[in-house]
């Protein structure tokens, strides 16, 4: 596994560059990535780096989260969802990525949680998604966006 703040920092990065890229910055997407992204690691003391890490749980999840919630979160979840599958099969015990159909661990095994690697890819994350944040600031999507979050902390 991969630091959970490492997760968090690779979904909010997920959910800015497809909102710059959507030109469309939405509340409700930032949750469903923000949720997303450590999601996966809830089968820790189940079955770890199988029951939720697998492409199957990330299609039956998106599939509750489209039927629930719409379109636009179902890709950010699934986005931020594959994120975490993605840093996972980066570090040194990979991920069972055709679960259950399969137990063999895929992944580049480069780096172990919480190492200078994990750490690197940690504050790289946080660097990136702050500079488009910055950057987000002066775009009219991101006046709306605010627009909405007060009325929402209004409530
Ligand atoms: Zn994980």
């Amino acid at each position: 596994m991969v630091m959970k703040k490492t997760h968090l920092a690779a979904g909010l990065l997920t959910w800015i560059l497809l909102s710059s890229y959507l030109k469309l910055i939405d509340l409700n997407a930032l949750f469903s990535s923000v949720f997303a992204s450590p999601l996966p690691d809830f089968d820790l003391r189940i079955k770890h780096r199988a029951l939720l890490h697998n492409l199957f749980a990330m299609l039956a999840l998106a599939s509750l989260v489209l039927y629930y919630f719409g379109y636009l979160n179902a890709v950010f979840f699934t986005l931020a969802y594959f994120s975490h599958i993605l840093l996972d099969s980066l570090t040194k015990a990979g991920v069972s990525l055709l679960y259950p159909f399969s137990k063999k661990r895929y992944g580049l095994r480069l780096f172990r949680n919480g190492s200078l690697f994990d750490k690197f890819i940690f504050f790289s994350f946080t660097a990136m998604f702050l500079l488009l944040f910055i950057k987000m600031f002066s775009s009219v999507e991101f006046t709306e966006f605010l627009k909405e979050f007060k009325e929402l902390l209004a409530r």
